[in-house]
């Protein structure tokens, strides 16, 4: 098991990719800390898969937005768990319309949870890693922050904006040996696109070299990939796990 006696923290995993990535690190015998925002039974469920699993797990409801409520939680973490030795910024929302219809309020939640959420846990857990000379941090990114969707100037604007931040933070981490990384998925099934509508589901497939949208596996078993010692020469990197559609 490659993530044998590891400690991780995933954030937003009580449902969808979140909780793919922590089951996936769980089976490779990683401890695992995670928070959420809303959905108490479903992270109540995912607590018990994971100790089903054998490993120590910890959960929060806290919103990655709050900056001082992520500070008291990795505090906690690091109390409790001695060590942090992976952060997976997975929480993420959508609030799509066209730039016409946006509000100030879809802009400023989209932003605040996918890359000021981001931003808190990297601030919290950076001067740990930096002390243990040891972390993995791994962003979950989008295609949209790579290419630009219409309908999602807030998504793509946060999802280009933790692309920036992956980069600039693996040239501040680098040097103590913390490695720093993003996921950019294309369109993988949970709930998060299964309120896309038919239409616009066929239209995307068709653009899809594959012919199909992913799996959450499919991306959880590539996070620990990224998170284990095998990458430890890969930093500062954007993956896209998209079946072809952004190239
Ligand atoms: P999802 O099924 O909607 O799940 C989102 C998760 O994030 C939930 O566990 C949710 O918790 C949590 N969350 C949302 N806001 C939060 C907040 N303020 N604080 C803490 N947790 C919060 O979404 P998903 O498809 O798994 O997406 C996961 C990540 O992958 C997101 O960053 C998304 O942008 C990215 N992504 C997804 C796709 C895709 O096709 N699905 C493609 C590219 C990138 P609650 O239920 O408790 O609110």
């Amino acid at each position: 098991m490659s993530l044998e006696k590891k400690v991780a923290i995933v954030t937003g995993a009580s449902r969808g990719i979140g909780r793919a990535i922590a089951l996936e690190f769980a089976r490779q015998g990683c401890d695992i800390v995670f928070n959420y925002n809303k959905s108490v039974d479903a992270a109540e469920a995912l607590a018990k898969e994971l100790e089903a699993l054998g490993r120590k797990t910890s959960f929060y409801q806290v919103d990655a937005a709050d900056f001082t409520a992520v500070q008291a939680m990795v505090k906690d973490v690091k109390a409790k768990f001695g060590k942090i030795d992976i952060l997976v910024n997975n929480a993420g929302i959508t609030n799509d319309k066209l730039i016409v219809r946006m509000k100030e309020e879809d802009w400023d939640s989209v932003i605040d949870t996918n890359l000021k959420g981001a931003f808190n846990f990297c601030r919290a857990v950076s001067a740990i890693m930096l002390k243990q000379e040891d972390g993995r941090i791994l962003n979950i990114s989008s295609i949209s922050g790579v290419v630009g969707m219409a309908g999602q100037v807030n998504y793509s604007a946060s999802k280009a904006g933790l692309i920036g931040l992956t980069k600039a933070l693996a040239k501040e981490l680098g040097s103590r040996n913390v490695t720093v990384n993003a996921l950019a998925p294309g369109i993988i099934e949970t709930d998060m696109t299964g309120v896309l509508a038919e239409e616009y589901r066929q239209k995307l497939l068709e653009q899809i070299p594959v012919k199909r949208f992913g799996k959450v596996e499919e991306v959880s078993k590539v996070a620990a990939f990224l998170v284990s010692d095998d990458a430890l020469y890969i930093t500062g990197q954007v993956l896209q796990i998209d079946g072809g559609l952004a190239m």
